[in-house]
């Protein structure tokens, strides 16, 4: 009855993150400690995902055997169960679940293996059950689960369980990849409008709350139409991907890009004024303009008009920071194309 109330809770978790650990905190409470991990595609090995402790207990571990959680594989050879769960799909009761963390990490001394045992709460009278984790018949990693008051009896009912976070494991991946299909630009991989404006109205959001800097940047090809008529629409479209490649290397990991329009972008800058802006829009700009593309048809060069705007007193909307930056752009454009441009200034 208790692992059917944990198996309603992680179907509303949306991703795969969110599943595993609504589930640990969920097994916390009853006193089963737990711990995810998943085949690496196309390998035999697995990845610890998750397991049910702070990071302050997982530093521990990782500095007493010295291995980083995320590097750290389970091969066939490290887990002691694993020709159980993962080739004959198997679950299994222990006893002795100290055997396993033995198995996992060969050449470390005995002293260190109860020490880390001890630390995620593998003790003497602590028995364990070892779960394929298996959706539309795929087994996709191992679900384990340790603590005091566990018995081979409850083995049907994990079983039951292990697949039901199996297949929620699964939904919550496919609807994440879905979600980020339908904000992502195709050509570009830049997020499309859509997700420009999910994105960014959480960023104008954030920033207005915390009182943080957020700039934007209006970018449109000058005379794109040329290139098009030069040379076709598909040569065109090698310009735009290449261009986008280059400004993801000059952009910082938490910056927003997103292809606005055909010809047209727009960069969300967090953190960051009108002055670093401005900086960012003319580096932006010198990474097209010094060095033509290389296409199937030859070298094509284009130049490009940028506006930039700032969140502020009176512009306190994500509509309002982008109309203004349109402003800016045509404001750059007027003034003769090629050029970084500011209201106001
Ligand atoms: P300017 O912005 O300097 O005023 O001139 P422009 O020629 O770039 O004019 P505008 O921005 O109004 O028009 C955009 C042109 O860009 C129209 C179209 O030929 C081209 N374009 C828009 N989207 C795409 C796209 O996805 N692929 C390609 N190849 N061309 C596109
Ligand atoms: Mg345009
Ligand atoms: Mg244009």
């Amino acid at each position: 009855m208790a692992l059917g109330h944990v198996a309603s809770r992680i179907d509303t978790a949306p991703d795969p993150d969110g599943v595993m650990s609504t589930m640990g905190t969920e097994l916390n409470r009853l006193e089963v400690n737990s711990l995810v991990a998943l085949l690496k595609p196309g390998s035999q090995d697995l990845a610890i995902q998750y397991l049910s402790f702070e990071s302050k207990t997982i530093t521990l571990v990782e500095k007493l055997v010295k291995i980083k959680m995320s590097d750290y594989r389970l091969t066939p050879e490290r887990y002691y169960f694993y020709q159980e769960n993962i080739f004959d799909r198997r679950p299994i009761f222990t006893t002795e679940p100290i055997l396993n963390v033995r198995t996992m990490l060969p050449g470390i001394p005995d002293g260190i293996i109860r020490q880390v045992g001890r630390s995620i709460g593998v003790k003497p009278e602590t028995k364990g059950i070892y779960l394929p984790l298996i959706a539309e018949e795929k087994v996709l990693g191992t679900l384990w689960m340790w603590g005091e008051n566990l018995e081979e009896s409850d083995l049907p009912a994990a079983s039951v369980f292990a697949t039901q976070v199996a297949v929620a494991l699964e939904n919550a991946r496919l609807y994440t990849i879905t979600q980020q299909l339908a904000i992502t630009d195709d050509l570009t991989g830049f997020y499309n409008r859509r997700g420009i404006f999910e994105l960014g109205r959480r960023e104008v959001e954030r920033s207005l709350r915390f009182d943080h800097d957020l700039s934007a940047i209006m970018i449109d090809i000058d005379h794109f139409k040329l290139v098009n008529d030069a040379h076709g629409h598909s040569v065109g479209d090698e310009v735009l991907q290449q261009l986008a490649d280059r400004w993801r290397e000059a952009l910082r990991g938490i910056d927003i890009m997103g292809r606005y329009g055909g010809e047209e972008f727009l960069v969300l800058l967090p953190e960051s004024g009108l002055s670093t802006a401005k900086r960012v829009a003319e580096r932006m700009r010198q990474r097209v303009v010094d060095v033509p593309f290389y296409t199937s048809v030859g070298e094509v060069s284009i130049t490009m008009s940028l506006g930039v705007a700032l969140l502020s007193g009176k512009i306190m909307s994500l509509e309002e920071l982008i109309e203004d930056a349109d402003k800016a752009l045509y404001k750059a454009k007027r003034a003769g194309r090629n050029r970084v441009a500011v209201l106001g200034e």
